[in-house]
């Protein structure tokens, strides 16, 4: 494993860990955001409980403000209306009970309990005295107490009282209710009351402060998380664009224009790479073998004839020289020593001429023991250097070594040049002629076409 394949795989892995992590990152937000929302309605209810418990103290000194209102306005005018709201506040509207049930609810067990409960105590202190005044009152105007409340009826004057004229007892019934002692048990209220508020505002601000640290403490880890994950985020993207996305895109530029593709990115890219290119080889591999095998003579390796015949096209207007050659009596040589030896002889004339020229020029066996050379820019001026080539080809082919194991072979040569206003088809014609002259003036030789 390379250095850099071991880098793709720690960063493959590294991938992997800030996925899971930015995972757990995210349940956890979405779990903070919960708690936040909790707290956010608690704070809601909190601010709602207190709205309400506020009311409630309210109510409660409005409750007992009219019942001192009604109480006081009986003593004075005898209008009995005033008893019905009286006791209409007491059974039916209950405020002062209310209030009570709604702080038991909301603050059971805190001192603004304890105080509103001080003070419905003492409102309900204040009844009795009340009750008293009122059943004076009633004496002293000459109504009859059996059409008023059973309490009222249970309610029993005192000799003394009993003994007062009507103006008396209703002056009495009003001094009750207006005396020091009235004011004061009224002031007892005012001030339990006063306390519950305070002490509601001051429970409530608690519960806000413990609230509001609480949201602010829950929204910083969640600005710390989101930060977090945003920078998980960038690497996500990063590592994924360079291990991924950018070495896909590269692949498959690469597999459009016929190319191999870059070995990076992911450890997996990479093989995919990797096997994409062996596979890209083979394939060159098979279709430059079967370029070769479609080119190119089997005995001989030289080019073959189908070479030979596209090249017409391209030699056409070039100056070129043709040379062709036909082993002497082939037919013979076969006979006497055999098709191997005969494929050997075939092997070595094609060897010599590849030999005998450069590599640019085109060296093709065109039939059984027919070759033809196409040199590239050769003119008549190289007519000696292309004689010297054909006496050496056939000098060293009647003179074959030894260790060749070939008996010894002649060649009868026709050259043609290339000329503008002739078709190549008329120069190998041309060169064949000039073979032809060779083949009867006794073979073994070479000619050019005059
Ligand atoms: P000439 O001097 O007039 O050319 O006489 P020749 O005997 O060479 O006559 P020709 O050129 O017509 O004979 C070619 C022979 O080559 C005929 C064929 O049996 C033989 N031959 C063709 N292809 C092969 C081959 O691949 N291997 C072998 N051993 N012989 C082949
Ligand atoms: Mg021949």
């Amino acid at each position: 494993m390379n250095e850099n394949s071991r880098k793709g795989i720690v960063v493959r892995n590294l991938n992997i860990v800030m996925m899971i992590i930015a995972s757990l990152l995210s349940v956890y937000l979405l779990f903070s955001n919960y708690q936040t929302t909790r707290i956010y309605r608690l704070s809601e209810q909190i601010t709602t409980k207190y709205i309400d418990c506020q009311k409630d103290a309210a109510d409660m000194q409005a409750a007992s403000d009219y019942l001192t209102n009604k109480v006081r306005e009986f003593s004075i005018n005898g209008n009995i209306s005033c008893i019905d709201d009286f006791f209409n506040e007491i059974e039916s509207t209950r405020r002062r009970d209310n209030a009570i049930a709604d702080l038991e609810r909301y603050f059971s067990g805190t001192r603004a309990n304890e105080s509103l409960q001080n003070a419905l105590a003492a409102s309900n202190k204040l009844l009795e005295q009340e009750y008293h005044s009122i059943v004076l009152s009633i004496e002293g105007r000459g109504y009859d107490i059996k059409d008023f409340p059973e309490v009222l009826q249970n309610i029993s004057l005192s000799e003394e009282e009993k003994a007062l004229s009507n103006e008396e007892k209703i002056l009495l019934s009003q001094d009750l209710v207006f005396n020091e002692s009235y004011l004061k048990q009224k002031q007892d209220i005012y001030a339990n009351i006063n306390n519950s508020i305070d002490e509601l505002i001051s429970v409530t601000k608690n519960e806000q402060i413990e609230n509001s640290s609480e949201m602010l403490g829950q929204l910083h880890k969640q600005n710390i998380t989101i930060v977090v994950l945003l920078i998980i985020v960038f690497f996500l993207v990063v590592f994924t664009n360079r291990l991924i996305l950018s070495p896909l895109h590269q692949a498959v530029l690469n597999i459009r224009s016929q190319k191999k593709i870059p070995i990076k990115g992911s450890e997996e890219m990479r093989f995919l790479a990797l096997t994409y290119n062996e596979m890209y080889d083979e394939k060159e591999k098979q279709a430059s073998e079967l370029t070769y095998e479609a080119t190119h003579d089997s005995l001989t390796g030289l080019y073959n004839r189908k070479i030979f015949e596209s090249m017409k096209e391209i030699i056409d207007d070039q100056q070129a020289a043709l040379i062709l050659v036909d082993v002497d009596k082939f037919k013979t040589i076969n006979d006497t020593y055999g098709h191997a030896v005969g494929d050997k002889v075939l092997t070595e004339v094609a060897n010599h001429l590849r030999a005998s020229f450069r590599s640019i020029d085109y060296v093709c066996r065109i039939g059984g023991d027919e070759f033809a050379i196409i040199m590239i820019h050769a003119g008549p001026e190289l007519k000696e250097l292309i004689s010297e080539k054909m006496e050496n080809l056939n000098h060293s082919l009647n003179h074959p070594r030894r260790s060749d194991d070939i008996p010894p072979v002649s060649l009868s040569i026709g050259i043609a040049f290339t000329d503008q206003n002739i078709s190549f088809d008329q120069i190998y014609k041309n060169a064949d002629r000039a073979l032809y002259k060779v083949k009867e003036k006794g073979r073994c030789g070479y000619g050019f076409y005059e």
